[in-house]
């Protein structure tokens, strides 16, 4: 069985490293794997930080995902490359009373759903990372909620692929209908079932996607620590500040991700005086040390959002299948989906049933 995966992003290349695991022939179509929102992705796994009243859907199917990541990132370390999966934990701090009321509510959201998290003073917060600052008031602990190096996983994923004998395309899909792809230049790779696994841009490739996949757009910076400015955090620092969220994900090496804005600005991706400035701006207060940093990219990307931001994994016809719609957390989600999708098509049950895309043909949503 010959199986077409339309996209290398973390998804599709997710997807084809557990069939190829599994198997299975597989091909990958993509004009430039390893690219589009994947490459920029601030690469938290945080189902627990990402929870929020009114999106309590993801707390589940992330957490199962979750569970899945030790294994997931040992065995690409075994195969091809060390993704950097870091398991110091995760504090969220909060800037002015306001925000502080805010964190309370998520805690409390938290405890309503069975997770207790840790309430954390300034203090407290400044004794486990040093760098904070005197102006952060309060803060939560949320040690499960973990980060992986996104661009280091995707290159571990993509050499895992090929060493595996997936056969990469270099092509952009016009189109997928059951029997395979056809392709933007007229040709087709013909394929028993395809997956597509294109993003932001998956809703183009198939009418049962039309207007059920939107693009988010979403700025995000790198710092590099330099010679004589505080070290970044050990762990992830997410925060509020004056009601606007901000996160500093460290890398190894030095590097500091900060991210993340968030715009419906259709498939725009230019990166804004305003949304640097506001990050900067941000990131300056929770960490004043990042002042001192050097500012060494910036830029934006597409997550793509399903009509309830929840992903969208399952068959939209005989021979087609959809893995897309991660939006904030495809990284987290990733090992999941590659499940998911072996399983449907060895016949077995959906692990995730709730991001079924059928869900929306029933008029449910
Ligand atoms: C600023 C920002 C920060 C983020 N931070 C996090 C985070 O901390 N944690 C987390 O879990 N998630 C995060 N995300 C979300 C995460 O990046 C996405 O959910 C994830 O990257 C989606 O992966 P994907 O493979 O579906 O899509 P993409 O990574 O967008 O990849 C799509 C691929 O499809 C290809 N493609 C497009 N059109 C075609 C076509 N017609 N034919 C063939 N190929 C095509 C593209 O070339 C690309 O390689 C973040 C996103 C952004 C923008």
């Amino acid at each position: 069985m010959q199986i077409a995966v339309v996209g290398g992003g973390v998804v599709g290349l997710s997807v084809a490293w557990r069939l190829v695991s599994a198997g299975r022939r597989v091909v990958l179509v993509d004009p430039a794997p390893t690219t589009g929102a994947s490459w920029v992705a601030g690469g938290m796994l945080a189902p627990v930080t990402e929870t929020w009243p009114g999106e309590e859907g993801l707390l589940p199917i992330g957490s199962a995902s979750l569970e899945s990541w030790p294994a997931f990132a040992g065995e690409l370390r075994s195969a091809a490359a060390d993704p950097g999966l870091r398991t110091d934990g995760t504090v969220v701090a909060a800037l002015d009373a306001a925000d502080a009321a805010q964190l309370e509510t998520l805690a409390e959201h938290l405890a309503s759903l069975g997770r207790e998290v840790e309430r954390l003073p300034g203090r407290a917060l400044r004794a486990l990372e040093p760098g904070i600052g005197p102006s952060i008031r309060s803060g939560l602990l949320v040690p499960g909620d973990l980060a992986v190096d996104n661009r280091e996983l995707l290159r571990g994923l993509h050499k895992a692929n090929r060493q595996a004998g997936v056969d990469f395309v270099a092509a952009s899909a016009a189109a997928v209908r059951g029997g395979g792809v056809e392709l933007a230049d007229g040709s087709t790779v013909d394929a028993d079932v395809s997956v597509i696994a294109a993003g932001a841009w998956s809703g183009r490739l198939h009418p049962a996607l039309g207007g059920l996949v939107r693009p988010v757009k979403g700025e995000i910076l790198r710092l590099r620590g330099r010679p004589g400015a505080l070290p970044p955090p050990g762990r992830t620092v997410r925060a509020l500040v004056e009601s606007r969220s901000v996160y500093l994900v460290p890398r190894s090496g030095g590097e500091l991700i900060v991210g993340a804005t968030q715009y419906e600005a259709g498939f725009d991706t230019d990166v804004t005086v305003a949304g640097v400035r506001d990050l900067l701006a941000d990131a300056e207060r929770v960490l004043p040390g990042t002042g001192e940093y050097a500012l060494v990219e910036c830029a934006a990307g597409l997550r793509a959002g399903s009509r309830d931001n929840l992903p969208l994994i399952g068959w939209l016809e005989p021979g087609v299948l959809v893995a897309t719609g991660h939006h904030r957390n495809g990284f987290l989600l990733a090992p999941l989906t590659a499940a998911a999708v072996l399983a449907l098509l060895d016949g077995r049950p959906h692990p995730a049933p709730v991001t079924d895309p059928a869900r929306f043909r029933k008029g449910e949503t």
